[in-house]
């Protein structure tokens, strides 16, 4: 039997924002804010309906605190709803942006909205005060109710359907890995049937819902028999997707953390403060590097996003014990074949490499290599 592991949903870096609500309304007609559903995230700190500006005082809700490398609370993603506001307009602040894990990523950023939850498109007023910490819109609505987000949100829902597509199609089989803390399944998809083995993984940060929309095309593609590019694929490699690493922080609306508040891309390996990965606070990769070792991997894709870099590019394994002319050659072809075929790729941009012998392996992307070198048999 399987016990429920429980953990605070809400926590914060300051204990004023702690006991905030996530949802206002503000009387009858008055304006209702709501981040009470999946992937919801913002508090309330207090709504001004006085003048013809109605302002809204907001904060992002803090993740559990995160050992190791990050020692911190993390916090930047936001996905709440406005209603009542047709022809009124709202002045949003957030006002501990500025307390978030990557400030300087609010710079020229724009935020993202939706009156239907489908299309999405960035509020271009969008201002961030550096001085004050304060992310800022004015917005107008033309409809009764808006969402906001931090990015286009690819809600548990949404994977719950990606599932059912994937698991639907002849070309694709399902299996579940283990459980997170929260009770999810790890959803595990192969697709496939060459000799090469292949594993994609993506949002291991949840808040990079970006991660996921990339599945979504990915998988798209390997399971559309017209598609010439996936047929190749699935005869050549079988391919090994987790699309989802992360769902529990998905539906609590985090930016990098599972329910425990562990940074999955910091517990591939123990690195000497904790033991990693773990049943009690990494259940997602431990089952997932678990069936790694069992099927063998030739490369391995991890899927991010970035809150700073406004560009698409490849990180490399650079620093890893095994890491060598080769590799770094079958890296280079990779990218520059890829900077091909997609416009919207380039090599310019990115995290830069590591010195010999100074990678961490506790990240996904260096410890697949270290998977790589001892072949199959691990
Ligand atoms: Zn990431």
């Amino acid at each position: 039997m399987t016990s429920v592991v429980e953990f605070p949903k809400q926590s914060s870096n300051s204990s004023s924002s702690s006991s905030l609500p996530s949802a206002y309304q503000g009387g009858k007609d008055g304006i209702s804010i709501n981040a009470n559903f999946d992937s919801g995230n913002i508090l309330i700190e207090n709504v001004d309906q006085q003048s013809n500006v109605i302002i809204a005082n907001l904060r992002l809700r803090s993740e559990p605190f995160t050992e190791g490398t990050d020692k911190r609370c993390h916090a930047q993603w936001f996905y709440f709803r406005s209603s009542q506001i047709k022809d009124r307009t709202i002045h949003y602040r957030i006002v501990n942006a500025g307390e978030s894990s990557y400030p300087t990523g609010w710079k020229n950023y724009k935020t993202c909205a939706s009156y239907d939850r489908e299309n999405w498109f960035r509020i271009q007023k969008t201002d961030y005060d550096e001085t004050k910490g304060v992310l800022e819109w004015k917005h107008s609505s033309a409809q009764d109710t808006v969402w906001f987000a931090y990015f286009a949100p690819y809600t548990y829902e949404r994977h719950q359907q990606l599932i059912a597509n994937s698991a639907m199609s002849p070309l694709c089989s399902l299996r579940v890995l283990g459980l997170t803390l929260d009770l999810h399944p790890i959803d595990y998809l192969i697709v496939g049937e060459g000799p090469k083995k292949i594993w994609v993984n993506a949002r291991v940060h949840p808040g990079e819902s970006m991660a996921e929309w990339f599945m979504e095309g990915l998988i798209g593609a390997l399971l559309d028999e017209t598609n010439e590019a996936g047929q190749l694929l699935r005869q050549q490699a079988t391919i090994h997707m987790v699309p989802n690493m992360n769902p529990d922080g998905t539906v609590r609306g985090h930016l990098r953390t599972n329910a425990a508040g562990a940074n999955l891309n910091r517990e591939w390996c123990s690195t000497g403060e904790y033991k990693a990965p773990s049943l009690e606070r990494s259940p997602e990769v431990f089952h997932v590097l678990n069936q790694v070792k069992l099927v063998g991997c030739d490369a391995y894709v991890d899927v991010h996003g970035d809150e700073e870099i406004e560009a698409n590019f490849f990180a490399d394994c650079a620093g890893c014990p095994n890491w060598s002319p080769r590799l770094k050659n079958l890296f280079d072809q990779f990218s520059d074949a890829y900077c091909e075929v997609s416009k919207d790729f380039q090599r310019g941009k990115g995290y830069g490499s590591d010195e010999p012998g100074k990678a961490n392996l506790a990240i996904v992307r260096k410890y697949s290599i270290f998977l790589y070198i001892n072949g199959h048999s691990l």
